[in-house]
């Protein structure tokens, strides 16, 4: 058992910028040695959380994520409130470079005191690309945040996991017809508890039209809740005209499904996901790195293609080598 960490510990829930920073790089750390100390220090943050309201934002490159969250992140610290941007990033993944959460993106909102913003961690980790970030959410709700943003853009699997983490999954869309259709398709509408329709200042008719169209098209979908129809706002990031609107919706929804204990449930339920996501990666990574299974794993494919074994006596027999 490793001992905490009580510098990091301590500033972390000091609401200290640095320590969160570097608690959260040794999360991301590849290091045996870093991993066992992050797990150790989250296990000691974790009665510190769960007191922030978690809003997933994603839509397309050029949408305006991050020209919204800096609006956002900016009138919520006008209120007196603290918040975190964190990034899922399957781009990262593939090139090692990251198109979200970088820095220079918000840059006002990056010199704000009461503000966090990390970028996307490059390296995959056995959970996935999600995994680190979940992570650090928590770490920053230790840390005092009061609204944790967590941004994708639409590709991959990066929205479902993003759906997955946080309490409210939002979606930017532009107000060009057509495009409802591709989020219905990718059935990334269906995750979504709120819909926003941005640069609605460079033609409100277009933008009213993209939202009418939204409606009808939310009415075909299995609502996400009996108790929240999902709204669809029109919003311009650049002017920050909608901002404080989209806060009273977020605040109206966290009200509305704490009510029906629908709130609590959809975190119980994360919790339990995220567990299982990490046995069976956990699982999957075990069964890779066995000797035996390493050895003897390409006989068996060859064999499975050729017909000469079933698939299923070969599954048993490789699986049964975890045992030996
Ligand atoms: P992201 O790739 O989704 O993060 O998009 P950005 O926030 O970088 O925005 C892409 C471009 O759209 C930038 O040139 C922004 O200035 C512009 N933009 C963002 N929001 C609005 C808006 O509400 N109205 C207009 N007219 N332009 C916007």
């Amino acid at each position: 058992m490793n001992t905490v960490d009580h510098a990091l510990l301590d500033g972390v829930l000091a609401h200290q910028l640095r320590p969160l920073a570097k608690t959260i790089t040794l999360i991301e750390s590849q290091r045996e040695d870093h991993r066992a100390r992050a797990h150790t220090l989250l296990e000691a943050l974790l009665p510190h959380t769960g007191s922030a309201i978690r809003i997933g934002i994603s839509g397309v490159p050029g949408v305006g994520k991050s020209t919204f969250i800096e609006a956002f992140g900016l009138y919520l610290i006008e209120q007196g409130l603290r918040v975190a941007v964190l990034a899922v990033d399957p781009s990262s993944n593939l090139s090692g470079g990251s198109i979200l959460g970088d820095k220079t993106r918000m840059e006002l909102l990056s010199r704000e005191p009461a503000a966090f913003i990390r970028p996307s961690p490059s390296a995959g980790s056995l959970g996935g690309v999600a995994e680190k970030t979940r992570e650090a959410m928590l770490v920053c709700e230790a840390s005092g945040f009061d609204v944790i943003v967590v941004e994708t853009v639409g590709v991959g699997q990066s929205e479902t996991a993003v759906a997955g983490m946080t309490d409210l999954f939002c979606l930017l869309q532009l107000p060009n017809a057509g495009d409802e259709l591709q989020a219905i398709k990718k059935g990334v509408m269906e995750l979504a508890g709120l819909i926003i329709i941005n640069k609605a200042d460079i033609s409100l008719a277009a933008a009213q039209t993209a939202c009418s169209h939204i409606r009808t098209a939310l009415r075909m979908l299995r609502p996400m809740s009996p108790n929240w129809p999902v709204p669809v706002l029109t919003l311009s990031a650049l002017q920050k005209d909608g901002i404080a609107e989209f806060w009273d919706t977020v605040k109206r929804y966290r009200d509305t499904m704490t009510a029906s204990g629908e709130f609590a449930a959809r975190r119980k339920h994360q919790a339990a996901t995220w567990m299982w996501e990490l046995i069976d990666a956990s699982l999957k990574h075990r069964f890779h790195q066995h000797p035996r299974v390493r050895a003897e794993l390409p006989g068996f494919t060859a064999a499975v293609e050729e017909g000469r074994v079933t698939p299923s006596a070969a599954a048993r027999e490789l699986l049964g080598f975890l045992n030996g």
